[in-house]
């Protein structure tokens, strides 16, 4: 019997919801689910082949386990594993502290998974070494809207692209990358072409074929464009004085930061003429809604907080945000980059966007959870995670749903940490990858389809995920393999941690929370502000392109 299961896509931020057909053992076919606000019915290319790429050939369908790097994995079963890593972990961390061990989770995890991860990181082992694939993509527009506007909160909806009258999309091929998002766009302007697209991309691409006004600018020359744009846009008169003294702060040393920026210079340093420039100023300055859309080509970038920050401030500075068709909106490139941003599935993150460093947030998260207090020792962020683990300081990780021997830069020092490192937990759905090589215990776990759980998209949309067939072989939800480990190693014979005395629990088991989200921005900040300094990191001009990023 042919049935349907409602549930989303798992392929990136957009959030499409899909509507699964199956039999209740394999699923057969996808089409797009027209109740859901993120695409109305629409599914791109990855969307609509979902139900091709289960390969079951490839899936790890039970635990594996070695007791030598040179031995082959074998068989067990999942009490053995388990045991056996919650003995590891908890030798491992007596012998050598809690910041011994380390956690490398994925964007493409859901948020119920990340949750748990970061209760056992935390809470139950004491270590803020809790990273995610995410580090490598959105971590810089976390930096942004934290400091610009006080919160790690997109401010926008993907109805503002309909309501836009201006339009400028930076660093981000969304005709690939975010097609059903891009196809809502080539129709708002299709419905209004009055409405004005800029795309500021060094490659001429097919988004910047939609645009009314292309920059091809020098790769690494965006903080530069974006100041002199805002130098145009005082000269010109274009900014919102009002809005300015009413809800930022720092803009008079913002001013004197872009006074340099002067038009001539930065179409000099940009490559691009100062005609388009000034074109670009007053397309924005005159369009009574506008909106900013970008992605990796800001974010993935020794300068990605300050090209987000100086991107930001056109808003402020022009009261363009809090309204429809307004604001700065960072498109995120995962499923469910949001969902760890959320749960804080970043090293100097917390559940509910608070912060690792701050002790009022640590002491909230550890009252909630039933400990005495949280780790204060900063966590290493994903590149830092691998270098300790190739220096020997890490001797136990656990790797979930990514693939790090595969998508991190610097492949050889990553393939030597984890060949170094010595015991690697790898828990994954498909075995073939190239990091299951390097797993001592590998973990089989349920993929899309097979498991329940919430994503949160690029508008901050939460989408239910729905389990439409069971999960093959042996293979669990991620957070039930997360919170079965937890409890293994919390239990007092196992249990590591009570030489480490600020984290000993007060009995409250591991279990999911699902408060804290909306509570901490109610009691947020309701002020945007030019804060942390108006030229992000004080970046200066330069010509001097950014090194390649990688994949996140
Ligand atoms: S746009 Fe993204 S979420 Fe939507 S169907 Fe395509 S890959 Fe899936």
């Amino acid at each position: 019997m042919r049935m349907t299961t409602a549930s989303t896509c798992c392929y990136c931020g957009v959030g499409c919801g899909v509507l699964i057909e199956h039999d209740g053992e394999r699923i057969l076919d996808v089409a797009g689910d027209p109740s859901h606000p993120a695409n109305l019915g629409k599914l791109c290319s990855k969307g609509s082949t979902l139900h091709l790429t289960g390969d079951l050939d490839a899936r790890a369908l039970y635990p594996e386990l070695r007791l030598g790097k040179g031995l082959a994995r074998g068989r067990t079963d999942w009490d053995s594993a388990l045991e056996h890593a919650a003995n590891v972990f908890a030798e491992t961390i007596r012998e050598h502290g809690p910041d011994s061990v380390a956690f490398y989770v994925s964007g493409q995890l859901l948020t119920e998974d990340y949750y748990a991860f970061n209760k056992l990181a935390r809470a139950l082992v004491g270590t803020n070494n809790l990273d995610s694939n995410s580090r490598l993509c959105m971590s810089s527009a976390v930096v942004g809207y934290k400091r610009s506007l006080g919160a790690d909160a997109p401010p926008c909806a993907y109805e503002d692209i309909e309501l836009a009258d201006c339009l400028l999309i930076a660093g981000s091929n969304m005709a690939y990358a975010h097609p059903v998002l891009f196809r809502r766009l080539e129709e708002a302007k299709a419905k209004r072409p009055e409405m004005k697209i800029i795309v500021v991309d060094p490659r001429r691409t097919d988004t910047s074929a939609l645009a009314d006004l292309h920059l091809p600018i020098l790769p690494g020359t965006d903080v530069a464009l974006f100041h002199g744009l805002l130098h145009i846009l005082m000269w010109e008169g274009w900014i919102d004085r009002r809005f300015i003294d009413a809800h930022t702060e720092g803009f008079d040393a913002l001013k004197s930061l872009v006074r340099d920026y002067t038009p001539a210079m930065v179409a000099d340093l940009c490559g691009i003429s100062v005609d388009d420039l000034q074109t670009c100023a007053r397309l924005i300055g005159s369009a009574p809604a506008f909106l900013s859309l970008w992605c990796m080509g800001l974010n993935q970038s020794t300068a990605g907080s300050a090209k987000n920050s100086a991107l930001i401030n056109l808003h402020l500075a022009t009261g363009q945000i809090g309204k429809p068709g307004a604001g700065p909106f960072s498109l995120t490139g995962q499923p469910n980059a949001m969902g760890g941003r959320e749960t804080g599935s970043l090293s100097n993150l917390l559940p509910g966007h608070r912060d690792a460093t701050n002790a009022e947030h640590r002491a909230e998260v550890a009252d909630y959870w039933g400990v005495e207090q949280l780790p204060k020792q900063p966590g290493l962020s994903a590149i830092e995670l691998f270098e300790a683990v190739r220096a020997g300081k890490i001797k136990a990780l656990w790797i979930a749903c990514t693939n790090p021997a595969q998508s991190l830069p610097n492949q050889q020092n990553v393939h030597e940490a984890l060949a170094a490192c010595p015991f690697v937990v790898v828990q994954e759905a498909f075995f073939t990858t190239e990091t299951c090589r390097h797993a001592d215990l590998l973990l089989p776990a349920a993929s899309w389809g097979e498991k329940e759980g919430t994503v949160t998209n690029s508008e901050r949309r939460i989408s239910h995920v729905r389990r439409a067939v069971p999960a093959p072989g042996e293979a669990r939800a991620d957070w039930a393999i997360t919170c079965d480990f937890a409890r293994r190693l919390e239990r007092p014979a196992a249990r590591p941690v009570a030489r480490h005395e600020p984290h000993r629990h007060r009995g409250a088991a591991v279990r999911p929370c699902r408060r804290s989200v909306a509570r901490h921005e109610c009691r947020g900040h309701a002020s945007p502000a030019f804060a942390g300094g108006p030229a992000g990191d004080g970046e200066k001009p330069s010509r001097q392109p950014d090194p390649p990023g990688a994949e996140g």
